[in-house]
C-alpha cells in the first residue's frame, strides 16, 4: 500500500534562488505552483523515479514561514506514495498516530496528502501523498 519516497519537500526562502541552485546540480525543475491551501509557492525537481518539492511561504503565517522562521531552510518533510489515502488515515487513526490532517487535502499537482504530526513518528514531519496517475 506505501509505494515509494514520493519526495521530500525543503523549506526555502526564496523559490526563485533555490530553484537556480538546485538546477545548477544539473537538475530540471517544472513550473512553479501556488498552493493556496498551504499558502507556499513549489517548484517540484525531478530525480529520476523520485522528486524534491521546494517550498516558498506565501504568507507569515505559512507553516513554511513558521518553519523557517524557528529552524531555517532545509528539510521540512518526507512524503510517501500511497494508494488509498482515506483508508491509511483510518488505520493509522485507530493505531494511535497523532494526525495533523484527519482528511486529505488538495497538495501541488493535484494530489491528494495528509500529514501526520512529528512526534508520532520519529520527529519527522510525514506527508502521505497520493497521485491520480503514476
Ligand atoms: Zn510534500
Amino acid at each position: 500500500m506505501i509505494k515509494k519516497v514520493d519526495h521530500i519537500g525543503i523549506a526555502v526562502k526564496n523559490l526563485e534562488e533555490a530553484i537556480k541552485i538546485w538546477e545548477g546540480l544539473g537538475l530540471k525543475t517544472d513550473e512553479v505552483e501556488e498552493v493556496p491551501d498551504q499558502k507556499v509557492r513549489t517548484a517540484i525537481i525531478h530525480v529520476g523515479e523520485s522528486r524534491i518539492e521546494l517550498l516558498e511561504p506565501t504568507a507569515e503565517d505559512s507553516p513554511i514561514a513558521k518553519f523557517i522562521a524557528k529552524r531555517g531552510e532545509g528539510i521540512h518533510h518526507i512524503a510517501l506514495g500511497v494508494e488509498n489515502l482515506e483508508e491509511h488515515l483510518i488505520k493509522l487513526k485507530e493505531a494511535g498516530y497523532r494526525l495533523i490532517d484527519e482528511k486529505p487535502r488538495r497538495g501541488a499537482g493535484g494530489a491528494k496528502i495528509a500529514f501526520v504530526h512529528p512526534k508520532a513518528v520519529t520527529g519527522v514531519l510525514l506527508e502521505l501523498c497520493e497521485r491520480k496517475t503514476e
